[in-house]
């Protein structure tokens, strides 16, 4: 496909105002521009089919299937976003006085109280952006707390191998020294390593539940009670909480704080490079050191303060407000009842998914899934040649999303699928179909599949190279 400026004719402008007629002010020479802009000369109707053409090379929730396992690409309801594109949201000036949008904190205040009501918190902050912000807003919690008791040898952060590849990045960047522990034959965590990699120098374990296998540790509680016996915090990646909301809570579990992704489980889309939102809710104890700007009320006047041994500011002014906005309306409009139903869809729907094709392909870790499984296709491959890859690629054209590949490490061959909740069973069935045709196919003719796919705009592009060296910008010849 053509670029615009590759399309650009010389004088086909589309300027249509007529010229002005007033003064006009000319900067100094030194600041004039000395070339041509290069801006694209293109009609229209040719720019609007341009942007049409690239809008239907994309693939979205919208046009199918997205199984793309740790990142929940679920439908999000046009209601949230409808409220979060009323003018009283969005035409407001973070400066503003606060008698002038006491809505606007209403919202923030009203999200809190639920979402630490979800997650069994006390307190909640909106400022982080993202998931990986939150957890290392969370990790300079738990090194504040451990400051404050002027305990300054518990440097050690404790990561299981089957945690988010954010973790024990998270953990580094907050200056902590990162201890892997490897996972038992079930995929949970290994209780002896974790015995003895906890002691004096521990300052906190980071746990994904459910981990990146999409399995829930059922010795949590265990896990908690260690790190907690050698003095250290248990954080609670709580990014995948469309497995468990509504049905058990972090805070009941023995954690001290957790974040939350509001753009994977609360109504706003993941991915596609939109703002997001990363919440952290912790326990009484450690609410004095959170973030700026925690929302109070009092005489129905809400405002803000700073907690007495603030961490400051994680970032500029009150996080990604809009992406609460969405949230909020998300919990309201499903409620006490939606909210653990939506859990329990997504669970199903992985469980469902998983139980069709595993007569086929190797389940890594085949027992009950929460709201994702992981494939092992290393057999496939022994035994036909065809790759994870190749799969993935071939599922392309049939309009279907890929899984998460090559992941998590400890998988070879790993194809990591999150049907979420809202998908129905017959598209689950569409989908399983095509993978059991995939499957054949793989024995019947694999270099049909080294080749896929055979119907999209580009098929196997550099993936390193395109992450390393990507071409952003156009060069032009003149
Ligand atoms: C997505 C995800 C993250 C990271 O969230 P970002 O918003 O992409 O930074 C962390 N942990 C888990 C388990 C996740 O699924």
């Amino acid at each position: 496909m053509k670029l615009l400026f590759e399309r650009s004719v010389k004088g086909r402008g589309s300027d249509i105002l007529p010229d002005i007629t007033t003064g006009t002010y000319k900067p100094e020479g030194k600041y004039l521009r000395q070339s041509r802009m290069h801006l694209p000369e293109i009609s229209e109707v040719d720019l609007g089919r341009h942007y049409t053409q690239l809008m239907k090379q994309t693939h979205g929730v919208n046009d199918g299937f997205y199984p793309l396992g740790s990142c929940t690409m679920k439908y999000n309801p046009r209601v949230d976003e409808e409220t979060a594109s009323l003018p009283s949201f969005t035409q407001i000036h973070p400066l503003q006085p606060l008698s002038t949008v006491q809505g606007c904190m209403e919202v923030l205040y009203k999200a809190e109280k639920l979402l630490c009501e979800i997650t069994g918190m006390d307190a909640m902050t909106f400022e982080p952006a993202a998931g990986a912000h939150g957890e290392y807003t969370g990790l300079l919690l738990i090194r504040k707390y451990h400051q404050d008791r002027n305990d300054s040898e518990r440097v050690n952060i404790i990561v299981p191998d089957s945690a988010h590849g954010t973790n024990p990045a998270s953990a580094a960047m907050a200056g902590f020294k990162v201890v892997n522990i490897p996972s038992n034959d079930r995929g949970g965590v290994d209780l002896d390593a974790l015995r003895a990699a906890v002691g004096k120098d521990t300052a906190g374990l980071m746990l994904t539940n459910p981990n990146t296998l999409g399995l829930f540790d059922p010795n949590i509680l265990e896990i908690t009670k260690i790190v907690h016996e050698a003095g250290g915090l248990c954080y609670y990646d709580g990014a995948n909480l469309n497995a468990i909301m509504g049905r058990v809570r972090p805070g009941d579990m023995g954690f001290d704080c957790v974040h939350l992704n509001l753009h994977k489980t609360f109504a706003t889309p993941h991915g596609g490079g939109g703002p997001g939102s990363g919440p952290v809710g912790c326990k009484d104890f450690l609410k004095k050191f959170l973030p700026c700007h925690m929302v109070e009320e009092r005489d129905e006047f809400y405002y803000f303060a700073d907690p007495e041994k603030s961490m400051g500011q994680v970032r500029s002014f009150y996080g990604n407000f809009l992406v609460v906005v969405k949230a909020l309306t998300y919990i309201l409009t499903l409620g006490k009842k939606g909210i653990p139903e939506a859990s329990g869809k997504a669970v199903l729907n992985a469980n469902y998914m998983m139980h069709q094709l595993k007569d086929h392909y190797h389940v890594a870790y085949d027992q009950i899934c929460m709201h994702e499984f992981v494939l092992g296709l290393d057999d496939l491959k022994k035994k036909t040649g065809v790759s994870a890859m190749d799969i993935a690629k071939g599922s392309l054209d049939y309009g279907i999303h890929p899984p998460t590949m090559y992941f998590p490490l400890i998988v070879h061959e790993a194809l990591m699928f999150e049907p979420a909740e809202t998908e129905s069973r017959e598209t689950i069935d569409e989908a399983v179909k095509i993978y059991l045709d995939l499957y054949e196919k793989a024995h019947s003719d694999p270099e049909y599949l080294h080749n896929a796919p055979h119907h999209c705009p580009i098929g196997r592009p550099d993936d390193v190279k395109a992450a390393r060296e990507p071409v952003l910008k156009y060069e032009f010849n003149d």
